[in-house]
């Protein structure tokens, strides 16, 4: 990296997002923006740009053929279909030839040309009533996206497959990207866009990856090649680092290091407060390969199997097997441990490769138990093979998105029906499986007591809640500043919660980012949560803190608080007693 030694060093602002401070060379990323030029050319040049088109034409064949057999060879012949209806679409005569009317008639460029027709098919398709043809328009994205960055000559970036260990600099990184990425080598991410809870941040936090987020303009200011240093800790990112900056930031890793082995000195130890109050501490997961990590950690259970993660992966509906192996294979390695399996949450960000589902308002929209209870033979295989895996340790199951008793009793009558089948067939299952709902829309705690009646157990999903409550878009870098965890009515929130469950006997954890933070860690604690669900490489930290407080001194910080009508005031409440209960490691 000697040559970038004279270069100019430039920083660059956004969201501290995951802990960590990387360092290497950056690969740019780009998905949406695509900017398509568009000129005139002359008649002479007509046949110039057609054969430019084959030529775009021929590269992207080759790709999806190199990826659709990749496919077959790792998920099967039935996986890789799509990538044959993608090569239909690429070579398409309607489309083409109309491509080649446009350019001999309108004398533009070819790229313009191809975007133009495309755009025509994509709107076509999209208002078709019906759905197999709606569903389409995503092939029609994926292929023109493709051929479009062949035309215009950018290269692209398989995620799945990282040359060298990278930071990957992007608009956005959706959930299926996240499934997608090379964890080997992948050193840290920056995005243009993004919340503290979007799901690729929360990936990176639980593979200790450092994030920024939200820096609004990092895919335009950062160039493949560049060297840069992203700091995790306080949202900065540095193109040409100084050699001083540098020695900097080493410093800083080796006094983190040894904060971290201070945390981990205390991980098998139980979660007990000096004063002798308990807390569970569990792991929320997306899939078998963090098991490891869990069972490292000492977590007593799987609070949150974030389901989705195995959808994600397969790029669609894995069938019963594939997802009863799944689940199988985690409650096995958590032996006697509880696993909490939460139902498809699909739909808000998460997109299961199918565009056409995409609503203007997705995160209002069709998305988790609303999904599900609207796709009953997706939500009943599910239900299938979670209640299957439930023959071989402590399962739980729970519903992600209720708003109300209604949606959950349909929920439990599918349940009821899938267990009744499953009888029939002689399937076993734990016949007395406890059932819970997650706790993330303002109306269900608004109901909380009906909720924690028919319930054996709540679980608050505060990503989502904070964003309901405030009506502040968690994925939003625009409004990321009003994403505010103590905002009175949000702490109002959680505590009615935790006191309408505890009321009713039903036992409240926290299984939101929240829950991985100190400061409201303590905070939960002192309002009567039974238990908190977190990415598990956070939680030596939590653990370490909650073993240096007294469950006393979190109910007084708890009605402190309440009374405090501004966030930064209770912040600073919180900070400080962070900052007491660390010491010199806060
Ligand atoms: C939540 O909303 O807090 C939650 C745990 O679920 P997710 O982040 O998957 O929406
Ligand atoms: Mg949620």
């Amino acid at each position: 990296m000697s040559e970038d030694r004279n270069k100019k060093e430039i920083i660059l602002e956004g969201i501290a997002a995951s802990p960590g401070v990387a360092h290497g060379r950056a690969v740019v990323h780009l998905q949406k923006q695509l900017d398509v030029p568009c000129y005139a050319i002359s008649e002479s040049r007509v046949e110039v740009e057609l054969e430019r088109f084959e030529q775009a034409i021929l590269e992207t064949r080759a790709e999806i053929t190199q990826i659709r057999d990749q496919i077959a060879k790792t998920l099967g012949e039935g996986e890789a279909r799509i990538f044959d209806a993608h090569l239909l679409v690429l070579e398409d005569n309607a489309l083409l030839d109309e491509v080649t009317a446009e350019l001999r008639s309108s004398k533009k460029n070819i790229e313009f040309c191809y975007n133009k027709v495309a755009n025509r098919y994509i709107a076509f398709f999209r208002s078709m009533e019906d759905e197999y043809l709606r569903e389409r328009v995503s092939d029609i994205s994926d292929v023109s996206r493709r051929l479009l960055h062949n035309l215009i000559g950018m290269q692209k970036v398989n995620l799945g497959q990282l040359a060298a260990e990278s930071i990957i600099i992007s608009e956005d990184i959706s959930p299926s990207d996240a499934a997608d990425l090379d964890r080997n080598k992948l050193l840290g991410f920056v995005t243009d866009g993004g919340g503290k809870t979007s799901h690729s941040v929360i990936m990176a936090r639980s593979l200790r990856i450092p994030a920024v987020v939200g820096t609004h303009d990092a895919t335009r200011r950062i160039t493949s090649g560049d060297h840069i240093l992203v700091d995790g800790y306080e949202g900065i990112i540095v193109i040409n680092p100084t050699e001083s900056r540098l020695f900097k930031y080493g410093k800083l890793a080796s006094e983190r290091k040894k904060r971290d082995a201070t945390f981990n000195s205390f991980i098998a130890e139980p979660a007990r407060t000096l004063d002798g109050a308990s807390i569970g501490l569990m792991a929320n997961i997306e899939g078998f390969q963090e098991m490891d990590q869990v069972q490292a950690m000492h977590a007593e259970g799987v609070g949150l199997f974030r389901t989705e993660g195995i959808f994600l992966r397969h790029h669609g509906y894995p069938p019963e097997s594939v997802q009863y192996d799944e689940y199988k294979a985690v409650v096995k390695a958590a032996g006697k441990k509880p696993v909490i399996v939460r139902t498809l949450d699909v739909g808000g960000d998460k997109l299961i490769g199918d565009e056409s589902v995409k609503e203007d308002n997705s995160f209002m929209g069709f998305r988790a138990i609303r999904f599900c209870l609207g796709n009953i033979e997706i939500f009943k295989t599910q239900l299938r093979a979670i209640l299957r895996a439930s023959a071989h340790g402590n399962v739980k199951i729970m519903y992600p998105m209720i708003s109300g008793l209604t949606e959950l009793r349909a929920a439990n009558a599918v349940l009821a029906e899938v267990k009744e089948e499953l009888t029939e067939k002689g399937q076993a299952f734990d016949a007395s499986i406890e059932v819970g709902a997650m706790v993330e829309v303002p109306s269900a705690a608004m109901i909380i007591d009906l909720l924690a009646a028919e319930t054996d157990f709540l679980s608050i999903g505060s990503n989502d809640l904070i964003q309901y409550l405030i009506a502040v878009d968690r994925l939003n870098d625009e409004v990321a500043h009003l994403y505010d965890p103590a905002h009175p009515a949000v702490l109002r929130t959680l505590k009615a919660i935790i006191d309408g469950g505890n009321a009713a006997i039903t036992p409240v954890s926290i299984c939101g980012e929240i829950a991985g933070d100190p400061i409201y860690a303590g905070l939960l604690l002192g309002m009567g949560a039974h238990s908190l669900s977190l990415t598990s490489s956070l939680l030596p930290e939590v653990k370490y803190f909650i073993r240096h407080i007294n469950k006393s001194d979190a109910e007084a910080l708890v009605h402190d608080v309440m009374q405090l009508g501004e966030s930064a005031e209770i912040v600073q409440r919180l900070e400080a007693f962070r900052q007491k209960a660390l010491g010199k490691l806060a």
